[in-house]
């Protein structure tokens, strides 16, 4: 056996004969089972290996690239140079902390993210012992046959044998943008990658049509493992937030820099000790950076998104994470997304009247009735028909697995394969007498699908389609009576019949077949005319139960949510009252279809998108329409999607979302987030953790800003007046780095905020730190620096040493951080409405950071060290009255601020 797997060799150049010898398999009946457990052993499992990213020695490197670090690096150098070594000491020592937390932290949230993106797994439709099996593309090995259909990535490099008008983008290996059109005849052994036809390469997208290949390569010997193994990078961890906060924190540093060097120039000139001075200022320096900044950000964002996970919305694009917090309209699909895509046919209509069907799931266990009676449809032609149409043209299976009914394929197809069983008609054998000899695939476009069959007594064969009623009933010139005779079409009772049904909120398909005997045009446009309209199959897709509460969230968030559909407009509207999404007495103008929107004038478009909330047969390219119109009129659109159609408009969309299950590969790879369980209630508790993730960063800016600038300001003024220093800048560099991890970090955990889904989305325009912030900020600020030089002077004039009166500052510096943090944990609400021990990390943190105060303070070798001495009951009790204070101050502009948010607000 040539077994190939090493390379692809020169495959193409191969007959489809040689192929199938190559790599010993068969075109009817695929590998066996044991033959697959036996390459399994010996190809391993088909996945790439996980990409190299930098090394950890690099990663480790990478901590030390950052102008802060050199600055500290330069001033231990100097500061050891001029023999000050415990201060020299204590800035490497910051040095190295820094370096090792942020290490850890970016390594933790890079793993996360990792690990998510690995959930994204390609599934496959592989035929091995003559049966088709939806497998995850991990499991097919060289010689698998493989199905491809339009939207699925090719899971393995294949060898095409059977193709009808199969298209593959490949734009991932070949940069060619528009898809190339593939077949199966040889080509030559030179021919370059991008023009090899009968090829289908792993990673790429099937864009259109349906195919068959063998596997000829997988994993790393797959052409895309080539140039993974070339590639190798991981992602950075960068959103526009970050890039924008990185930013700010440059030209925070080169400013902070600046400061300093003119307070120390300031300091020479007054005449005070070149040694002393340069430390303040370096002092002054890392006060004032806030180093925690960058990695409060990054742990925030990643949080975000395995809490998102949580909730079944995986993040495939990080920025996604921080716009699902601003945005103002999701754009939905139903079926499978406010529905529960299960479908059961219900009732099937024909000319000649309406026939229930009983029986739930898919389960086939059921009967037709007619006003109570069994129906048997072998007394009625049409009925027969529609129903053999409905199990025949049609692509899904039916499966019983240890007692339990499941499916593999379209909901509405197994539906229909359901119904037909019911009735006992006996599709298999319908089959062996007249095989499939072609397809038209369904797509949301055509709204149809179709298969022709051939028998050995038929050269022309007949073909069966199945479709929406309007495009079928158009499609037909006849239709069939119970008698099997065909008669004038009446488009009029028919859609009158579809319309009554869609009433029921039943999902509805229309059957049609072409006459025996005569030659079809097997194509899209050579159907119309000669189609004979068979009947109607109506089917219950209950809505979900959690889409109502979702949507109601939603709307009470300030966020409008629209149903775009390709279902009739009476089926969607039903379903959306059902949901909440429409009011019984909703204006007209609340639900558009497809020619609607088409004969909108351009300047009544957008406000009519924007009052409108379903839109019914709406095609994929009017969904690319409707998403720049409401984003023209300044919303932040979230817009799902599964189809390979809906690509676009899914990159278009501020946050394109795609269905885990039924969305097709093409439409994951252009998604922003991908929903594991399609559910709606998923996209609604996304934005709520959006909301929480913005939240949180915005607490970490609140708390540690002024912390950072009264650090900052406190060296500043002892500077300038030429003062003793209220706080060593060895004690500065302490507090600096033990309070940014032990308290900023865990607001990194704060739970969203009740009532997070009550108010207004973020502007996305919004700047991060708003008047109101800024006047917290200062106000902050100004109470640290204040009551640190007052408790300073304070404790000197009742004769406290130097040491004392410092240790006694920096105690109040820290409490007074330690009330603002449980004020920050919330931007409006006080600590005490929160509830003081509703983030359990944050009483970890104080308690951690005050038996670290405790040591400084008590600990002879700390004393020694940060120059800090034992302080007595009556300094703390000032302590906490200054921290006391700054929680009031913090309230009360709390409350000013609120009330001049609701006024203006008006809520
Ligand atoms: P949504 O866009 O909310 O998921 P949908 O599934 O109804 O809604 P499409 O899949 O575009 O939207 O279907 C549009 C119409 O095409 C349906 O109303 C139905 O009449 C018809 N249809 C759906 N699935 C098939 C199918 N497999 N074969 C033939 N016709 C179909």
């Amino acid at each position: 056996m040539t077994l190939v797997g090493g390379d692809t060799g020169e495959r193409h150049a191969l007959s489809v004969d040689e192929v199938v010898a190559s790599v010993a398999s068969s075109l009817d009946r695929g590998l066996s089972v044991d033959e697959v457990a036996r390459r399994t052993l010996r190809f391993g499992p088909n996945v790439l290996p996980a990409r190299a990213g930098p090394g950890w020695p690099r990663r480790l490197l990478g901590q030390f690239h950052n102008p802060l670090i050199y600055v500290l690096i330069v001033a231990g150098t100097i500061t050891a140079g001029l023999a000050e070594y415990v201060d020299s000491a204590v800035i490497f020592a910051v040095v190295v902390l820094n370096a090792a937390i942020g290490f850890v932290q970016e390594s933790k949230a890079g793993s996360a993210l990792e690990s998510l993106r690995s959930m994204a797994r390609t599934p496959a439709r592989v035929v091995r012992d003559g049966e088709v099996h939806s497998l995850s593309s991990e499991d097919v090995v060289p010689g698998d046959l493989v199905r491809l259909e339009a939207g699925d990535k090719v899971p393995a490099d294949l060898r095409l044998v059977h193709t009808i008008g199969l298209e593959v983008d490949e734009s991932t290996l070949t940069g060619e943008s528009e898809p190339s059109a593939k077949g199966t005849a040889a080509v030559p052994p030179s021919t370059l990658l991008a023009d090899r036809s009968n090829m289908g390469y792993s990673g790429t997208l099937v864009t259109a049509g349906t195919g068959t290949g063998l596997t000829v390569a997988t994993a790393s010997d797959t052409e895309l493992g080539g140039i993974h193994r070339l590639v190798g990078s991981a992602r950075p961890l960068a959103t526009p937030l970050t890039a924008k906060l990185a930013e700010f924190g440059r030209i925070l540093t080169f400013a902070i820099l600046g400061l300093a060097a003119v307070t120390f120039g300031v300091g020479l000139l007054r005449g005070q000790d070149t040694v002393e001075t340069f430390v303040a200022a370096v002092a002054l320096a890392v006060g004032a950076i806030p180093e925690g900044l960058p990695a409060a950000v990054t742990i925030t964002l990643a949080i975000g998104v395995s809490r998102m996970a949580r909730h079944g919305a995986v993040i495939r694009q990080l920025p996604a994470v921080e716009t699902l917090g601003s945005t103002t309209v999701i754009c939905s699909d139903k079926t499978g997304t406010l529905t529960q895509n299960q479908m059961t046919v219900r009732a099937l209509w024909t000319i000649d009247g309406e026939v229930v069907v009983t029986g739930s799931g898919y389960e086939p266990v059921g009967d037709l009735t007619e006003d109570g009676d069994l129906v048997s449809v072998d007394h009625n032609d049409a009925l027969r028909w529609s129903l053999l149409t409905g199990a025949v043209c049609n692509d899904a299976s039916l499966r019983e697995i240890d007692d339990e009914w499941t499916i593999v394929g379209d909901p509405t197809e197994a539906a229909m394969i359901v119904a037909a069983i019911k009735a006992d008609i006996d599709t298999p054998s319908f089959l062996d007498g007249h095989p499939r000899s072609g397809s038209i695939p369904f797509s949301s476009d055509r709204q149809f699908m179709a298969t022709l069959h051939r028998s050995s007594s038929d050269e022309h064969g007949f073909a069966l389609v199945k479709g929406a009623v309007e495009r079928v009933s158009d499609m037909s010139e006849t239709m069939m009576d119970s008698e099997g005779r065909l008669r004038q079409i009446d488009r009029h009772r028919i859609s009158e019949a579809a319309e009554d049904l869609a009433g029921r909120g039943l999902r509805v398909l229309a059957t049609a077949r072409t006459t025996a005997g005569a030659a079809v045009d097997f194509t899209v446009d050579g159907l119309p005319g000669t189609l004979v309209f068979t009947g109607l199959e109506a089917m219950m897709d209950p809505p979900r139960e959690a889409a109502t509460s979702a949507v109601q969230a939603c709307r009470s968030a300030g966020i409008s949510v629209k149903m775009i559909t390709g279902d009739h407009a009476v089926t969607a509207t039903v379903i959306a009252q059902q949901v909440g999404l429409l009011d019984r007495g909703d204006a007209d103008g609340s639900v558009l279809t497809g020619s609607d929107l088409s004969s909108l004038s351009a300047d009544d478009y957008p406000d009519a998108v924007d009052r409108a909330v379903v839109f019914a047969r709406a095609s994929p390219e009017q969904k690319l329409q409707l998403v720049e119109s409401l984003q023209s009129r300044g919303h932040v659109v979230a817009m799902t999607g599964d189809g390979v159609n809906d690509a676009p408009a899914l990159r278009r969309a501020n946050i394109g979302v795609a269905m885990g299950h039924s969305g097709t590969e093409v439409a994951k790879d252009a998604a922003d987030v991908v929903l594991t369980e399609d559910d709606f209630s998923t996209i609604e508790a996304a934005v709520e953790e959006g909301r929480g993730v913005f939240d949180n960063l915005t607490k970490f800016i609140a708390w540690t800003l002024p912390t950072n600038l009264a650090e900052g300001l406190v060296i500043l003024v002892a500077i300038v007046f030429g003062t003793a220093l209220p706080i060593l800048p060895t004690q500065i560099l302490w507090i600096n780095m033990t309070t940014a991890v032990a308290l900023g970090l865990m607001l990194a955990f704060e739970p969203k905020e009740p009532g997070i889904m009550s108010r207004l989305p973020r502007r996305p325009d919004e700047p991060l730190l708003t008047r109101a912030l800024m006047v917290r900020i200062l106000l902050v600020s100004t109470v640290l620096v204040v009551g640190a030089w007052a408790i300073f002077e304070w404790e000197q004039s009742r004769g406290a040493g130097l040491d004392e009166a410092r240790t006694v500052a920096l105690n109040m510096f820290v409490a007074a951080e330690i009330a603002y943090l449980f004020s920050c944990r919330s931007l409006t609400r006080s600590a005490w409405q929160l509830g003081l021990f509703t983030n359990r990390w944050i009483v970890v943190g104080v308690l951690t950071q005050t038996a670290g105060q405790i040591a400084l303070t008590y600990l002879p070798a700390m004393n020694a060290l940060f120059g800090t001495a034992p302080i007595g009951i009556d300094s703390w009790l000032l302590i906490g009255a200054v921290a006391v204070v700054l929680s009031l101050v913090v309230g009360i502009d709390k409350r000013v601020h609120n009330r001049r948010t609701f006024a203006t607000r008006g809520r």
